[in-house]
């Protein structure tokens, strides 16, 4: 049962096959036993995963069950859910239980009726590509344990690959639902900007940042992204338009589709083994009845170092909020305010966190926001513009979704560039809004696995979804299994 996927499960459930506390405990019980070789899961609560549990077994029995009622999941552990710890893989918020509900909460859990299993491990405020700089310790890839699983949303791919959770949440900001799906074999989606609603997501860069999920599969991404999208008033960001079903486009030909190629996303930098694993996908594609043309986007070699502006801009003024007074880590026997922010930053925030905060106030100090914000804001248009050209050539961007597989745990954290390039190919996505998608599409000499992103125009989430999916029907790498678990 543990290796289904949501359709399957939802069947089991609404047939009575088995009941949603039975599932439940079938995942803890993985999770207690095998969470302690990976370090997914930062927190877990049996007693409230059980009552959830029952509840959605009533709501069974009741006939008000929808779909994606009494299925577990695994939240990212910086979406607020009340009386659950929410600690955003940092230290300053090591003992902050939530006083209320995220709007992803809300939606999937309270209204659609997911039971969650837990919160998980992520990369401290969500900066990073590793999860190595969370408080709660680095999470080990389960396809090799000596790697690492992707960041920030490592926790949720870890958990999704062992089969600790059958789906995940994610947020990502510059490619952390995409990457750590690629490193970890799986489908991870996230969304236009401002589909997902924000509110309760604990806030990194807030014109990047947005929630998604990390599954075994397309379906089952559209499945869950259709109950966790919508409109909401609280969010400023959020846009108004009606419900969709993400999964009804599933199933129809790719006829006549174009797909693109940016030559920028094939170039040095990345791994061969990558780059022909995702060409031969590419061929996958034109059988399927895809023509293929090429589209430039001459300026994303320069979304890194955009990116690096304006996230620290926006992460410096979100993380001012944590001053050791209204919530989070209080440093001991300080002596007057001034000495309570800043030993309570200096010793809540981990080394990351500080230089981003540090980057980001200097970037929008007089004198320099001129010529660093604004010139980042600038060229962010003209990122943006690319793709706006590119999508009249064709209907969907394919590329690698990063330039190499999963990379040794400690490889990187001396040499930050190396780290931060890891997102090279996702992060122009981001700072233009789109939705980008990543599937599984092979494995490289090592066994581990090979990720390929899928762009698609604004709204364009079904199309994408199921250009991912009739790829999926077409080969099994998104079935494939790491050893062990
Ligand atoms: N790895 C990128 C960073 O460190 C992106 C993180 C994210 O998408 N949240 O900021």
């Amino acid at each position: 049962m543990i290796y289904s996927d949501l359709k399957t499960l939802s069947r089991a459930l609404h047939e009575k096959r088995i009941s949603s506390v039975e599932l439940a405990r079938l995942f803890l019980d993985r999770v207690t036993r095998l969470n302690p070789e990976l370090n997914a899961f930062i927190t877990v609560d049996e007693e409230k995963t059980i009552a959830a549990a029952k509840a959605a077994d009533q709501r069974l029995a009741a006939g008000s069950a929808g779909m994606l009622t009494g299925i577990p999941l695994a939240e990212k552990d910086l979406f607020c859910a009340e009386g659950w710890l929410t600690t955003c893989g940092s230290k300053m918020l090591q003992n902050f239980v939530s006083p209320y509900d995220a709007a992803v909460v809300t939606k999937l859990e309270r209204e659609a009726g997911m039971v969650s299993l837990g919160k998980v491990n992520m990369d401290e405020f969500a900066m990073g590509s590793s999860n190595e700089t969370s408080w709660f310790g680095a999470v080990k890839n389960p396809w090799d344990k000596t790697c690492v699983p992707g960041g920030s949303s490592g926790g949720s791919a870890a958990a999704v690959a062992a089969y600790l959770a059958p789906v995940a949440t994610g947020t990502d900001s510059g490619g952390s639902i995409r990457q750590p799906a690629a490193f970890c074999g799986l489908s991870g989606i996230k969304p236009t900007y401002g589909i997902v609603s924000r509110y309760g997501m604990v806030a990194f860069a807030s014109s990047l940042d947005q929630g998604g999920v990390i599954a075994h599969s397309a379906e089952d991404c559209a499945l869950v992204l259709s109950a966790m999208a919508g409109f909401d008033e609280r969010d400023s960001t959020s846009l108004e338009r009606p419900a969709e079903d993400y999964s009804r486009l599933l199933g129809q030909p790719l006829d006549g589709l174009k797909i693109g190629l940016p030559k920028e996303f094939f170039g040095e930098g990345a791994n061969a083994e990558v780059v022909s694993a995702v060409l031969l996908v590419v061929e996958e594609y034109k059988r399927l009845g895809a023509k293929i043309v090429d589209v430039a986007l001459p300026n994303s070699h320069l979304s890194v170092p955009v990116y690096y502006v304006i996230a620290p801009a926006e992460a410096s003024s979100n993380l001012s909020r944590f001053d050791g007074l209204r919530y989070g880590y209080r440093a001991p026997d300080c002596n007057d305010l001034s000495e309570a922010y800043t030993k309570s930053r200096a010793e809540g925030f981990g080394a990351e966190v500080k230089r981003r905060i540090m980057i980001g106030t200097y970037v929008l100090s007089h004198g320099y926001y001129d010529a660093y914000y604004l010139k980042a804001q600038r060229v962010r248009r003209l990122i943006a513009d690319d793709f706006r050209k590119a999508f009249r050539e064709c209907d969907v961007i394919l590329g690698p979704t990063s330039p190499t597989t999963a990379f040794n745990i400690g490889e990187r954290t001396s040499d930050l560039v190396a780290l931060y390039l890891s997102d090279i190919y996702t992060i122009a996505v981001n700072l233009a809004g789109l939705p980008g998608l990543s599937i599984p599409s092979g494995f490289d000499g090592q066994g581990l696995p090979i990720g390929l992103q899928l762009i698609g125009n604004y709204f364009d989430e079904a199309r994408l979804l199921n250009v991912a999916h009739l790829y999926q029907q077409a080969t099994d790498w998104h079935t494939r299994r790491p050893q062990g678990f």
